[in-house]
């Protein structure tokens, strides 16, 4: 069964650039797919449609059992984890902790169970030493790792990650792949990292000019290419 179904989307943004055309897709639950392709072949814009974040200018999304609607856009949201290019964009509590408690609070759960989801979620990316400093003064790769707590703790069934190793010192690198690794849920993520990919992701995904140009085992879309 389809985790993830993609028909006929479009994106254009309000200037008027045309950022997907057509794409349809399907990705079935426990997958690890990269997409893959040239800076503004799209690969961000489509991402964003995954947790509702950006909306179709044309086209369906279903997530699981939900077709991606404002009314279905809590329940997705629950589902999808999106860790952005820049972490930036999703840091804006006083502190690390709060930072990465903030998910599990909002799903109503004791708070024993937030504490336990945001230790663990620290401990995974390796940044339990990080929890009571406040997020901007952070390194780059730093906020990387707690950006990645902030969508771990939440235990989505879908992980999305625009660029997950970019701005990360190799070590931090490979600790995030081996924890990607062992990631077993729905993973979807875009990258310049080949290596990354090929060492994570049994399917690539090629999108040029804002559309599917290759979609495929990872091995052969890398052999052809
Ligand atoms: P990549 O994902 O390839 O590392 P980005 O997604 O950050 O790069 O940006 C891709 C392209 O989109 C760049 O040319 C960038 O200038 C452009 N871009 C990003 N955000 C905007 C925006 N808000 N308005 C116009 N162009 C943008
Ligand atoms: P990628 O992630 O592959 O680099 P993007 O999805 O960021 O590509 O960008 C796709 C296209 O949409 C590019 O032409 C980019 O300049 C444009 N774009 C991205 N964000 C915006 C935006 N907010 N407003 C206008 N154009 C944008």
């Amino acid at each position: 069964h389809h985790i993830v179904e993609v028909k006929g989307l479009h994106h254009t943004y309000p200037d008027g650039t045309l950022a997907l055309r057509n794409i349809s897709l399907r990705i079935t639950h426990g997958e690890s797919v990269a997409v893959i392709g040239a800076n503004g072949a799209g690969k961000s814009t489509l991402l964003q449609h995954f947790n509702g974040y950006l909306t179709p200018t044309a086209g369906e999304i279903r997530i699981g059992d939900f077709p991606l609607t404002r009314e279905t856009l809590p329940d997705i949201r629950r589902t999808v984890g999106m860790v952005f290019q820049n972490p930036d964009d999703q840091l804006f509590m006083p502190t690390v902790y709060d930072d990465v408690a903030f998910g599990p609070l909002n799903l109503g759960l004791p708070a024993g169970e937030v504490d336990e989801r945001v230790r663990a979620a620290l401990a995974k990316v390796g940044a339990v030493h990080l929890q009571g400093k406040p997020p901007y003064r952070l390194s780059g790769g730093e906020k990387k790792r707690v950006a990645i707590a902030t969508v771990l703790s939440m235990s989505p069934d879908i992980l999305v990650m625009d660029e997950p190793t970019n701005g990360l010192d190799p070590f931090a690198r490979r600790q995030l792949m081996g924890l990607l690794r062992e990631f077993h849920h729905t993973r979807i993520f875009t990258s310049h990292d080949l290596d990354m990919v090929l060492d994570l992701c049994e399917r690539t995904i090629v999108l040029h000019e804002g559309e599917v140009k290759a979609d495929g085992p990872t091995r052969e879309i890398f052999a052809d290419a």
